[in-house]
């Protein structure tokens, strides 16, 4: 948070969607809080519910709102919502109304992603339908936000036209006479790359977590999340031994074999079957064969690896261990991944310099 604080100006909103990318979402969010960021971001209204749950009082905005959902808690908690369209906006007016206080609103408009946002031909009628709410005292338009594309591409030709869009938005708001205190569009690469798209608040996610969203580059940021086991049994078998289901890893001579206790159930992704890298001991080895649901076997060869030895998956690096951003080039996706795959599971979580209990 130290390196996101100092990199901007603007008002920093933690991203802890996703149980906090699989770090735990209310640990994360207070480290947030207390490392500067004065806003907290989230996808689902559950989510933001939970952080308000845990006694968590800062500004929470909640961006994925499907139909039918139950938004006067939103309201009732002051959590922030995001609109992309009329038949969401009326939702939320329908609850502020029911509540009998106005809805806090960021109204989203697709500068080019095309996912979620109004078009630009969408955009004047939610405008409309906003500065209405407002004028009946059912809503506050908070924000007027966006995304990118393809930030973590710097200098790629979408980062500049998607900023013309949203300036073109801005200005379409102002005309129908909503000037928000909130612009925002910028996520971790965009925060770390682009000063000029940091408006009036930078919503990063993962650089939060010490990972960096841009291939090649770690900008000094530290990986939170140690994924790590200790061996369970080791054995030894000779030379020629197919090793975990279906036999696909084979031994070339004599060996030690080590049983290290994650398995897909855990988040350990079953592509890394052959490919995934596992640290013991300072040096590292491929996962030997399939990954199973529990368990994942290493070719130890005479190594003198024990049962109870440290088998680290990944961390920050500094011990020579695998970074999840090893992992993720390993079996061809992005860090994003590999960490948030670890959120839910049976894996314990300790928090390292956890001041809250
Ligand atoms: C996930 C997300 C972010 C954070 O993105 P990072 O690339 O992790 O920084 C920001 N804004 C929105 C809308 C998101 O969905």
């Amino acid at each position: 948070m130290t390196k996101l604080r100092a990199a901007t100006t603007a008002q920093v909103m933690a991203v802890v969607k996703a149980d906090g990318y699989g770090h735990g979402a209310v640990p994360c969010a207070r480290a947030a809080l207390e490392g500067g960021a004065t806003w907290l971001g989230v996808c689902t209204l559950a989510e933001a519910l939970e952080l308000r749950a845990a006694g968590i009082e800062a500004p929470v905005l909640a961006w994925l709102i499907g139909p039918g959902q139950p938004l006067h808690q939103a309201i009732e908690a002051d959590v922030d919502l995001s609109a992309a369209g009329v038949d969401q906006l009326a939702e939320i007016v329908t609850a502020a109304t029911v509540v009998g206080e106005p809805a806090r609103v960021h109204l989203k408009i697709d500068t080019g992603l095309h996912r979620n946002g109004a078009t630009a031909q969408t955009w004047p009628a939610l405008l409309e339908a906003a500065a209405k709410a407002e004028a009946d005292g059912l809503i506050e338009v908070i924000g007027v936000w966006s995304h990118f594309v393809y930030a973590d591409a710097p200098g790629h030709e979408t980062i500049d036209q998607q900023l013309v869009a949203f300036g073109e938005a801005l200005d379409v708001a102002e005309s129908f006479g909503i000037t928000p205190q909130l612009r925002h569009i910028a996520n971790s690469a965009a925060t770390l790359t682009r000063t000029d798209a940091h408006f009036d608040l930078v919503r990063p996610g993962i650089a939060v977590y010490g990972l960096s969203p841009i291939a090649g580059e770690t900008f000094g940021l530290r990986p939170a999340m140690t994924a790590h086991a200790r061996v369970l049994l080791t054995k030894q078998v000779g030379p020629d031994e197919g090793v975990s289901y279906g036999h696909t890893y084979q031994t070339r001579s004599d060996t030690t074999l080590a049983l290290v206790p994650l398995g897909y159930a855990d988040g350990v992704p079953r592509a890394a079957s052959n490919v995934g890298p596992i640290a013991v001991n300072g040096k590292r080895y491929t996962i030997a064969g399939r990954v199973c649901m529990d368990q994942v076997m290493l070719d130890c060869g005479d190594d003198g690896v024990h049962p109870g030895d440290e088998a680290i998956l990944f961390g920050p690096g500094d011990r020579g261990e695998p970074t999840a951003t090893d992992w993720a080039d390993a079996i061809g996706t992005i860090n994003y991944e590999i960490v948030t795959r670890f959120g839910s599971g049976r894996v314990p979580r300790t928090f390292a310099g956890e001041r809250h209990g």
